[in-house]
């Protein structure tokens, strides 16, 4: 059984088998409205679903719900296409239900191929390891969904039901000793040598992973570690949904039309519909989320009312109370401490980096420390430019002058980009429609892989936002599908992602891929077409450049299909992706003004491209030290960890600019507190972009990010291969060499020394 065919970042850590379960979520440009769940579950059912959770299973099971006749979330999927999710069908009421079944029906499974009585071949071991527990992940496909889209009444309490379910279910096959005996005897056998590079790779994963999630502990061990695990779970769950909570409680209202000073209408317009939204017509909400914070902090004049948005979002989960979240985290550092030396680890670090490209913490942090000096130098400069105008305006107000603080830096950074680039975001907007840069996309996809896409309107969908495209190949043949749920909405988690509701495979036949992409953003009027920012922009062409690995995927198993790739790697395909966006043929096409539909005047195109590393330092540095905080918390070891002051005491050791703060302070970094997935795994990013750096500069030097000869490269050593090769192999193939790291400080504008 492979991983679950999510790409979740928040669920519970499904360090299953082959690759873990994760959401491909885009950074650090990632933005759009994020709006956050209420947690709007009555009380009496959240008594019961506590009460339910911290008993025994089989009795929690008893007590949390009736089981009700065969649910259809269990049946295969029926339709065109091999299947289609049937999301109409989904009883939101029976998942725990349905999930006690799938998760028994799994486990039986399993059981039977510990237990076949003829010795163990790649076929009868591995193969069906992978054909295994199709049941569970459809029903997790469903449920994720609803967990990451729709997490309103209910939904939340199942999670926590069920987090920990799924946690002891993966443990009871890692730790399913006759299971493991049979894929060593595979591992180990004559019969691996007969066996392709690609099947090789596979056998191997798996011992590994086994191995790495506690299959050679004896008993005692083993049960530990399954503790550990489903606690873990537990928390993960009630982190995220402290941030959830954090987001959803806190709104800065405004009711002085002159409080809204700068802003720009359309982020005036956004703030009357949030507060619309909320039952207070008249008056402008800012909501607790990026999406809402970002473009206050960046046009808002008023200089108290920017404190005062900033300090409620970098306060997330750090506000003391029933969602404060630093106990939480020290107690998720203890876990995964005790849990890396159960394993026989150094760290969680050295546990986690294992499997990726980069193989050790210290091969991360040096990149990491390669590009920080850089980028905290072109801080400095960045608030130099921008104290010369805040002194300057002060002089000319006859007003003190002031020192710029971390909710001055988007607003006095706009202002130095108009001075240098005479650019200005607000006239590129205009030109930002959603539906021509989908179009755009699906352009590029067709230039490239010859990829063509239709519009289905007769599937099933979760919500009536959703859209369905069939893809199809040069020659009509099918792809897969494309679904894209772009619009924010309660309960709807924020940023964007993409994630996969069935990997492509072709075992015992042919499984084409399911794709999702998912953002946030605003809904416009009735016939009025949707605007987003050149940031939004640069995030989905990402997250769509994370569907087309899924779709792109040629492989024979479905571990190894599209982006069941190392943590470290995943983000190159997408991060190479966003080049396409700035290429003069996706601008003059599709960066039509939305009134007078003129493409994008060459002079602002220009524009952006001088720009184009402007705020480097800014982006870069937040991002890093992020990064950086993420990867010495799990070096740590198992001291115990007081979360503010680990916080404050390595950013002062690293020297962090007290101009701006962590992107993803650690009371609120779902990433890597809400699962397993980017703990010790947020640098995956900047790796990715040392990588997507590199590539994009193949695609210069022939002159044209068009090249039919590159993009075929692409495709097959990168795209199609998914996992079925060393990721190190895959890129060398494409770019005739290994990477060259100084191409990521020319795309972020630092020197190369
Ligand atoms: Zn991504």
């Amino acid at each position: 059984m492979p991983a679950a065919p999510l790409f979740h970042c928040s669920l519970a850590a499904a360090l299953t088998l082959g690759t873990a379960a994760m959401i491909l979520a885009a950074e650090p440009v990632s933005s759009g409205p994020e709006k956050a769940p209420e947690q709007a579950a009555e009380k009496a059912a959240e008594k019961a679903a506590e009460k339910a959770a911290e008993k025994a299973p089989e009795k929690a099971r008893e007590e949390a719900m009736p089981v009700p006749a065969p649910s259809v979330m269990l049946q295969p999927w029926s339709g065109p296409f091999g299947g289609v999710p049937p999301w109409n069908e989904v009883r939101p009421g029976e998942f725990v239900a349905d999930f006690d079944q799938a998760i028994a029906a799994a486990d039986e499974e399993i059981e039977a191929i510990a237990n076949r009585p003829e010795p163990a071949t790649f076929a009868n071991t591995i193969v069906a390891l992978e054909l295994a527990g199709e049941q569970l992940d459809r029903l997790e496909t469903l449920f994720d969904v609803h967990a990451s889209n729709l997490n309103v009444g209910p939904i939340p309490d199942i999670e926590r039901t069920v987090a920990p379910q799924l946690s002891a279910h993966a443990d009871r096959v890692t730790q399913n000793s006759k299971l493991f005996a049979r894929i060593a005897a595979v591992y180990e056998g004559q019969e691996m040598a007969s066996l392709s590079a690609a099947q090789q790779r596979l056998v191997e994963d798996r011992y590994q992973t086994f191995v790495r999630s506690g299959a050679q502990l004896n008993e005692a061990e083993k049960n530990q570690l399954s503790q550990i695990n489903s606690r873990l779970a537990r928390l993960f769950t009630d982190f995220s949904q402290n941030v959830l909570a954090d987001e959803q409680s806190y709104v800065s209202w405004i009711e002085d039309p002159a409080d809204l000073a700068g802003l720009p209408d359309s982020v005036v317009a956004a703030m009357a519909s949030a507060a619309q939204d909320r039952g207070r017509p008249g008056q402008w909400a800012v909501t607790n989320t990026r999406s809402s914070m970002d473009p206050f902090l960046t046009y808002a004049d008023r200089r108290g009312l920017r404190e005062q948005v900033w300090r409620r979002y970098y306060q997330r989960g750090d506000n003391g109370g029933e969602h404060d979240n630093k106990e939480i985290i020290t107690e998720i550092l203890r876990l995964r401490g005790e849990r890396a030396a159960l394993l026989g680890y150094e760290t969680h670090a050295h546990w986690r980096m294992e499997p990726t490209m980069a193989k050790t913490p210290q091969a991360a942090m040096e990149l990491m420390l390669k590009v920080w000096p850089k980028a905290v130098a072109r801080v400095r400069e960045e608030v130099a430019d921008m104290q010369a105008i805040a002194d300057q305006e002060a002089e000319a107000d006859g007003t003190e002058p002031i020192t710029i603080e971390p909710w001055d830096y988007r607003y006095y950074a706009e202002k130095v980009r108009k001075a240098k680039y005479d650019l200005d975001f607000n006239q590129v907007k205009p030109y930002l429609q959603l539906e021509q840069l989908r179009e755009a996309m699906m352009w590029v996809a067709g230039e490239l892989f010859g990829m063509q896409f239709q519009e289905l309107h007769d599937l099933p969908v979760f919500h009536p936002d959703v859209r369905v495209w069939e893809v199809t190949d040069r020659q009509g043949q099918h792809i897969g599908l494309w679904y894209l749920d772009p619009y924010a909405r309660e309960g709807k988690r924020s940023g964007a992602w993409m994630n996969a509701y069935r990997v492509q495979s072709n075992m015992d036949r042919p499984v084409t891929p399911l794709v999702s992409n998912n953002s946030n953003f605003v809904e416009g009027n009735e016939g009025e077409p949707v605007l987003i920012s050149w940031d939004d922009a640069v995030t989905l062409f990402h997250e769509f450049g994370h569907a087309l690995h899924g779709l792109r995927s040629d492989v024979t198993y479905r571990s190894q299909a599209g982006t069941n790739v190392a943590r470290d790697y995943v983000e190159f395909p997408s991060q190479l992706l966003e080049h396409w966006l700035s290429t003069p043929e996706v601008l003059n096409r599709f960066a039509l003004h939305y009134e007078t539909g003129e493409p994008m005047p060459q002079e602002l195109l220009e524009k952006i491209e001088r720009a184009e590393t402007f705020n480097e330092g800014f982006a870069t540095v937040e991002y890093l030290a992020s990064a950086l905080v993420d990867m010495k918390l799990h070096l740590a070891g198992r001291q115990p960890i007081d979360p503010d002051r680990f916080e404050q005491e390595t950013l002062a050791e690293l020297g962090m600019p007290a101009e701006l703060v962590m992107r993803h302070r650690m009371p609120q970094f779902m990433h890597i507190f809400s699962s397993d997935s980017y703990s010790a795994g947020y640098y995956s990013y900047l790796w990715s972009d040392a990588l997507t750096a590199d590539a994009a500069e193949l695609f210069e030097e022939a002159g044209s990010f068009y090249d039919p000869e590159i993009a075929q490269q692409l495709d097959e050593h990168v795209l199609s291969v998914g996992d079925t090769i060393d990721p190190a192999d895959g890129f060398r193939a494409f770019r005739g060499r290994d990477v060259d790291t100084t191409a990521l400080l020319r795309k972020r504008g630092f020197p190369v020394d």
